[in-house]
């Protein structure tokens, strides 16, 4: 089976390097500290990681933060996959600079999101300026915005997961699906204060959803055939090998109830390991409520849920599938069988306004059971078909791209004011994710001080142990 991968070629040169002669890097972990004309990321690490949780607990004081080492998945599946090149993960400035400068290589092929294009494109001005690479190629959602400095300073744009066309492009053959290599994706984790150590597993890639605002259907049209199912075997025996127990499936929207996923659930018992998993509601309601309690007793214990939006309105213009009593019914079925819940939320959709927004807050906290939530602020991420409304309707005004985090409003939005969205997200991330103002972060810290002092053991603390 093919994987749909795609090539745009900006420059026609159709050059093809010798493997070893590719230098692939993601984004620097220092990018941007010391300027004044971009925002400073908080989901890079300084070590080196990615921070799946960096941009949510930003409002919270040190000792609730929750954080991951995670390592790029983008780049780790094209390490394991396309031999020869040299990979650079989140590397320091300095050390990208060092490698540019080795006259090693000619061709510099960057992964990049929306908000570190501006990285990319510098960064590709000083490779052919000043190193004199031969081409530079850019991978990474960043490759969907319209921004005509790409044409200028880029010669190839790769599209979706691109183990295939990478390896073609350096002049070998298109690698199946049924081929891919999954990568080791251990990640550290510190959450409600609690350290693990979590295998990320990505059985299928992509989504075949098209929410209105997602950069994945555009990204990777239709998302991708799963992985062979011998290789998922192969990455859980890595982990056990690696005293792994907990699996969190990182698909964009997780399908536990195929014949495939079932296959996976019996590998897992099988190594003794428990699971959880980022999916959305429809998925996870694929075989109703009983389905739902089927999961929790072959080890689902966590997950991470797309809630978006509870304001009917929202739902529909954005083209999501889930409608809020589905919701509400599937919470409160995942609060009785005590699973650990994280969801991710948006704010300023066009139909929100501050009240609505203040009362999702005291419905998450109050009714919902949620543990933790990820906020954003609703982007127009380019490429996507609300980007191309809302640039049509000139209600985007923020073009400076380091931005575009999902923690600043860039577009004109008809109630709420920029710093109106600012401060609320502060409000949001600083108490739906405390234990000092959600009750249900609260039991969960209770229960593993709890659990350390040897006195009490509650339901919730085989999560913990489990949980990212
Ligand atoms: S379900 Fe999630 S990943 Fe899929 S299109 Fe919607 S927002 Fe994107």
């Amino acid at each position: 089976m093919k994987q749909q991968q795609k090539v745009t070629y900006l420059s026609q040169s159709r050059f093809t390097p010798s493997p070893e002669r590719v230098l692939v890097s993601t984004v620097c972990r220092d990018v941007y500290h010391d300027s004044r004309d971009h925002s400073k990321p908080s989901s890079i690490t300084s070590n080196g990681f990615q921070n799946g949780f960096g941009e949510y607990s930003t409002h919270l004081p040190e000792e609730h933060k929750f954080f991951t080492n995670q390592p790029s998945y983008g780049l780790s599946f094209l390490e394991a996959n396309v031999i020869g090149p040299t990979y650079l993960h989140y590397p320091e400035s300095s050390e990208l600079e060092r490698q540019m400068a080795s006259s090693k290589y000619e061709v510099l092929c960057l992964s990049a999101y929306t908000w570190s294009l501006p990285w990319a494109i510098e960064t590709a001005i000083k490779a052919k300026n000043t190193y004199g690479f031969k081409e530079v190629w850019l991978g990474g959602y960043a490759v969907m915005t319209d921004e005509p400095l790409i044409s200028k300073h880029f010669d190839r744009l790769f599209w979706g997961y691109s183990e295939s066309s990478m390896n073609q492009a350096i002049g070998k053959e298109p690698i199946e699906i049924q081929d891919i290599r999954h990568p080791d994706l251990s990640t550290y984790a510190y959450f409600l204060g609690k350290e693990s150590t979590i295998g990320h597993v990505l059985f299928q890639r992509g989504c075949s959803n098209k929410c209105t605002y997602c950069a994945d259907p555009v990204f990777n049209p239709g998302g991708e055939p799963c992985l062979s199912f011998s290789e998922i075997e192969r990455v859980l025996d890595h982990y056990k090998y690696k005293n792994i127990r907990s699996i969190y499936f990182s698909n964009q929207e997780t399908k536990m109830h195929t014949v495939y996923a079932r296959s996976i659930i019996d590998a897992m018992k099988k190594r003794e390991m428990r699971f959880g998993m980022l999916t959305s509601f429809p998925a996870l309601l694929a075989k109703g409520h009983d389905g739902i309690k089927e999961l929790h007793d072959n080890g689902m214990n966590f997950l991470l849920l797309g809630l978006e939006s509870l304001d009917e309105s929202n739902l529909t213009k954005t083209n999501r599938r889930a409608r809020s009593k589905m919701m509400y019914d599937t919470l409160k079925l995942l609060r009785d069988l005590k699973i650990i819940l994280t969801t991710t939320y948006m704010i300023c959709f066009e139909d929100d306004t501050v009240e609505k927004i203040k009362d999702a807050k005291n419905k998450m906290i109050h009714d919902l059971g949620v543990t933790v939530n990820l906020f954003n602020i609703t982007m127009p991420l380019p490429g996507t078909p609300m980007y191309w409304e809302y640039k049509s309707k000139q209600l985007i005004f923020d073009w400076n791209w380091s931005r575009w985090t999902g923690n600043h409003l860039v577009w004109k939005h008809p109630t709420i004011s920029p710093e109106q969205a600012v401060e609320l997200l502060a409000e949001l991330r600083a108490e739906v994710n405390s234990p000092v103002h959600n009750p249900n972060v609260r039991s969960i810290w209770q229960a593993r001080q709890n659990s350390h002092n040897n006195i009490y053991t509650h339901d919730y603390d085989n999560s913990i142990l489990m949980y990212p």
